[in-house]
């Protein structure tokens, strides 16, 4: 066996079933990588040492004891520091929540500890999900594994790189316009947003609720397959996830492809695509046709205005999310005040970061009377629209096949104080938050310079199962997603 730390979830089960790994065996070798690398990359806010190594003794005791466990149990999982788990701090890497301890467990957290999963650690983020480098956190940027000079993409970037640079063996992060899917493809690694409402937001802070997924992000197709079947299901505590039965995503990974199409939507290869991220798709393209899947371009029109009306809905909406963050119940409060209104602008200028204060300005102005129909109304037509294309594109095709990323990942203060350019790095994926689909970010080759960039699927609503065999099957084809960065 190579170290544990650099299994898979599916390799390090078959170890642990063999008795041939203990779950304390395979936390302990996470937590000496994360003590090896940390320094360098910045992934967490919280490593969860003592309470994973107990967890980890506990499951070895009972498995010794002949106990009926789940099937994964023992698996170290990281979380973005967006969704609450009791007892610990769910910062939001924001200097609003920085002491925020929440009460209770996100439903996706109740699920991973019924599992027998190993909560590891919570992971660092752009405030609030705001953003695309992970270096808008209050509490320092995450380096890219792959070259630390550059950003690991984001918001989800601390979990992304965690996964990268083996500090954990699965991660979960959340995806409103991108934020799991544009970091996997800067850090090679699997990213996957299912349809919205397929896992339940209860528990996740919102940004822009009616965007907001949490996903896997894993080292292949198959363990995001996995963690999807732990994940997935209708919650009473949210009442925008979906009643619906959750199949056996492992049990869809075939590896057969045959006959399945894919549409290459030509708005996807705007001027200014990078040159080596489009000769990466085509060689995706190729190498599905070799497995007997048929690859057409087909048009989504509307695709130029799905920045725009990303930005106009995800701003509206935070800017009401973001209204309780006032000093009053939770989170941070200033220091000295005269009346409640000094308190509440102090206590909102004190905590929250630049690109938040700039949503809440452009999603209060979108939202505000004699404004609201230029802009926020006219934005929910678009999003219809948009929801449209890709409807009319699933009548002939059964996936989208795509760049996840403009370009490899850009280096560290390049696009920071630019807002306009981070927010044109989500072009390829916030459309399909605006329709509600599942997306997939799988690793797809490496630049010149040794950058690893990725593609993307899309499907239609509840179609998980096609995108993670059709990821599964690339992923046994290709071995990009088992290349590691030299740390
Ligand atoms: N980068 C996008 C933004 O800044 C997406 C963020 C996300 O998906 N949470 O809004």
């Amino acid at each position: 066996m190579t170290e544990p730390y650099e299994l898979t979830a599916w390799q390090s089960v078959e170890y642990m079933q063999k008795q041939e790994l203990s779950a304390r065996e395979l936390v302990d070798s996470v937590l000496s990588r994360i003590d090896q690398v940390e320094g360098k990359i910045h992934a967490y806010h919280t490593v969860m040492r003592e309470r994973a190594e107990t967890t980890a003794s506990q499951i070895d005791a009972r498995r010794a004891s002949g106990d009926d466990l789940p099937p994964w149990a023992g698996v170290p999982i990281a979380i973005k520091d967006n969704i609450c788990l009791r007892d610990f701090t769910t910062t939001c890497s924001s200097k609003m929540l920085e002491n925020f301890i929440p009460p209770y467990d996100a439903s996706v957290v109740t699920k991973i500890n019924a599992a027998g999963l190993i909560p590891i650690g919570k992971t660092n983020m752009d405030e609030f999900a705001m953003g695309s480098s992970t270096e808008n956190s209050a509490f320092g940027r995450t380096c890219n594994p792959w070259d630390l000079t550059r950003v690991p993409g984001g918001s989800s970037g601390g979990s992304t790189a965690a996964v990268s640079a083996d500090e954990t063996i699965l991660a979960i992060g959340s995806d409103t316009g991108g934020s799991i899917r544009q970091p996997a493809a800067f850090c090679s690694v699997t990213g996957f947003k299912p349809t919205y409402g397929r896992i339940s937001r209860y528990g996740l802070v919102a940004f822009a609720s009616s965007l907001d997924q949490i996903g896997p992000i894993t080292k292949d197709a198959k363990d995001a397959a996995g963690l999807l079947n732990i994940l997935a299901g209708h919650d009473p505590c949210d009442s925008t996830s979906i009643n619906q039965p959750v199949p056996d995503y492992l049990a869809a990974l075939t590896g057969d492809v045959k006959g399945i199409r894919l549409g290459i939507p030509k708005e996807y290869f705007i001027e200014g695509i990078n040159a080596e991220v489009k000769e990466t798709v085509e060689q995706a393209a190729k190498v599905y046709e070799q497995l007997g899947a048929s690859c057409v371009e087909i048009s989504l029109p509307h695709t130029e205005y799905a920045i725009a009306t990303y930005y106009m809905i995800c701003t509206a909406e935070a800017s009401s999310n973001l209204a309780r963050y006032d000093g009053v119940v939770y989170g941070y409060r200033c220091e000295q005040q005269n009346n409640i209104v000094d308190m509440y602008c102090k206590t909102r200028s004190e905590g929250f970061g630049p690109e938040v204060k700039r949503r809440i300005m452009l999603g209060t102005y979108v939202l505000s009377a004699g404004f609201y129909d230029a802009y926020y109304r006219r934005a929910q037509k678009i999003r219809t629209l948009i929801q449209q294309d890709f409807d009319a594109a699933f009548q002939s095709v059964d996936a989208v096949l795509c760049p996840a990323t403009p370009s490899p990942p850009f280096k560290a203060g390049e696009k920071v104080d630019d807002p306009l350019e981070m927010y044109l790095s989500d072009v390829f994926t916030a459309p399909l938050n605006l329709a509600g689909l599942p997306g997939i970010a799988i690793p797809g080759g490496f630049s010149a310079d040794g950058l690893p960039i990725g593609i993307q699927l899309i499907g239609p609503a509840l179609c998980e199962s096609i995108l993670l065999n059709l990821s599964y099957s690339f992923q046994l084809e290709t071995d990009y997603h088992k290349k590691k960065p030299v740390l």
